[in-house]
């Protein structure tokens, strides 16, 4: 998950009473990027996303309209989500006071393990972060029923890793052959790889932070 901002969008967008509109799903696209904000898989545009309310509608019907309330999300981790919030709910990644890049630790090992991992940054985690971290496992994991198509998912992620991985290889060549037009060329594409408009953002960032690619002020 990243940090998203509600005011990427000049205005709020008219959801009368649907919430799947032209005009709110190009204002989500914008918002989350065009990824879904629980397990940051990227599509090419926000019509092929489900619109999630953060708030279910079990909990409160009267938010299903509201743009405060409503998230990009893919249909899996969409179906995959409780009717009812558990107690503590979850981290927001549009609130500015939950911060979902840090309270979270993101892991994933492209070659020898390739199952996500998330931990709690704080040793005493609150039901927040627990409940978030239980959410992004069934995202990410899947269940006995769904195994299958949860193992392409993560052969997905790991693509996208092990492609990272090569290019941090090539810059290193290209720093030991002190070649400088490469080493620009492959510092780019390593950084595309690790914006916020990247599929799996905090995945791919934590790849690069093993190979001591990524700071915080890399991108
Ligand atoms: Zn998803």
């Amino acid at each position: 998950m990243v940090n998203c901002f509600r005011d990427d969008v000049d205005s709020i967008p008219n959801i009368g009473n649907d919430w799947r509109n032209e005009e709110t799903l190009t204002a989500l696209g914008i918002v989350f990027r065009n990824k879904c904000y629980i397990c940051e898989e990227k599509k090419a545009s926000p019509e092929l996303f489900e619109v999630d309310h953060f708030i279910t509608q079990i909990d409160d019907d009267s938010l299903k309209y509201k743009w405060s309330n409503l998230y990009l999300c893919c249909s899996d981790c969409n179906g995959s989500r409780k009717k009812k919030t558990p107690i503590g709910g979850y981290l927001d990644p549009c609130d500015p006071n939950d911060d979902v890049e840090t309270e979270i630790i993101y892991n994933i090992f492209p070659y020898d393990y390739n199952q996500p991992v998330f931990t709690p940054a704080n040793p005493i985690p609150s039901e927040k972060v627990k409940n978030t971290i239980e959410q992004l496992k069934k995202c990410h994991y899947g269940s006995k029923k769904t195994k299958m198509k949860f193992e392409s998912f993560r052969e997905t992620i790991a693509r996208q890793a092990k492609k990272l991985v090569n290019l941090m290889f090539e810059r290193k060549i290209a720093i030991d052959n002190k070649d400088s037009v490469e080493i620009d060329r492959k510092e780019i594409q390593i950084r595309e790889m690790l914006t916020e408009n990247a599929p799996f953002t905090m995945l791919m960032r934590s790849v690069a932070k093993r190979y001591g690619f990524y700071t915080n002020h890399t991108t």
